[in-house]
């Protein structure tokens, strides 16, 4: 199934949420929603999944419009919400049959398809308990199982391995990594390694509009026009002077101020393509009478564009 946002917008008041986004999800996408906190992804999620109307803008599902087909194309979501709303006094059998028949599964298939969650998801020594009573990870399980439990063809996944300890979460990306060949999915998050551990195609977004879009790869290689270097020097130095020195540099196209530790500052500089400034940073180091204590040269990586593109 096909999803495709046109010029989505939606105002809180009047506050600009989502600013005019537009793009299109096809069968076996795994599409990362990548943006810091307040970004605007749930928000777009929620709309899509037709929870929140927008302010404009057109969601179409196969060609058919949401806001006109809304009851219809819920039934081929299986939407993971943010705050995830499970009913905590009920049994967790229980609330996937409550949810499956709800979803439309039909009566004499419903034992089987909460099994078949309850097996997928691990949740096997769960089932009997009280969802109240179980920890993040597994309500966010739950969560899960409720989202597939009718077969969806799309899977809307807000931050699906938030509160998840790490063997779960490689268990969930790979469980997401499956069900992506046959399924549209989305999900949201802002790790940067879930993206591309998981997804074949990223939009980064930030204060509601979209500043990337691509594949990891493609993305992290339409950065590798830079080099850069990162630079630790002591912290008995003047960090001002050293900023405006170090941005003096030739080539250099930007120095970023890191982080203060304890006893050192510390720098990224970013410079043009190919060119090796650690000689001529550690000598404006020096002329600063500062200590360098450390200095390396990497590529760009899809952290140094994520922190690029939404700052
Ligand atoms: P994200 O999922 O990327 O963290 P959200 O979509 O939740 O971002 O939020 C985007 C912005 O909209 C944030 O600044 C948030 O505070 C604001 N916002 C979200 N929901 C509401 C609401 N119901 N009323 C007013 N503002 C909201």
């Amino acid at each position: 199934m096909s999803i495709k946002v046109s010029n989505l917008t939606k105002y809180y008041g009047d506050y600009l949420a989502v600013d005019n986004i537009s793009f299109e999800v096809n069968k076996g996408d795994i599409l990362g929603f990548l943006g810091p906190n307040g970004a605007g992804k749930s928000t777009t999620m929620k709309i899509i999944t037709t929870y929140l109307p927008p302010t404009s803008g057109k969601i179409d599902v196969d060609g058919l419009d949401v806001e006109d087909n809304s009851l219809d194309v819920r039934r081929k979501f299986g939407y993971l919400p943010e705050q995830n709303p499970l009913y905590t006094d009920m049994y967790v059998y229980e609330y996937l049959d409550y949810i499956a028949a709800l979803d439309g599964v039909p009566q004499e298939k419903v034992v089987q398809k909460r099994n078949e969650m309850i097996r997928v998801c691990g949740l096997e020594e769960m089932k009997g308990k009280i969802i109240g009573e179980l920890s993040k990870g597994f309500k966010q399980r739950v969560g899960l199982a409720q989202a597939m439990i009718n077969n969806p063809e799309i899977l809307i996944l807000d931050e699906p391995t938030s509160g998840l300890d790490p063997n779960q979460i490689i268990e969930i990306r790979n469980l997401i990594k499956k069900l992506g060949k046959e399924k549209t999915v989305i999900l949201s998050t802002h790790i940067l390694s879930e993206v591309q551990a998981t997804c074949n195609r990223v939009i980064i977004i930030n204060k509601g509009k979209i500043v990337a879009d691509g594949s990891p790869q493609e993305l992290q290689s339409r950065s590798k026009g830079q080099s850069i270097v990162t630079l630790e020097v002591k912290n008995n130095c003047d960090k001002n002077a050293l900023t405006s020195q170090l941005k003096t540099i030739r080539n250099v196209n930007k120095v970023e101020f890191v982080k203060d530790t304890d006893d050192s500052f510390i720098y990224n500089i970013y410079g043009e393509k190919g060119i090796d400034l650690r000689e001529v940073i550690s000598n404006k180091v020096m002329e600063q009478r500062a200590t360098l204590l450390s200095m390396q040269a990497k590529q760009s990586s899809l952290e140094d564009i994520f922190r690029d593109l939404t700052k």
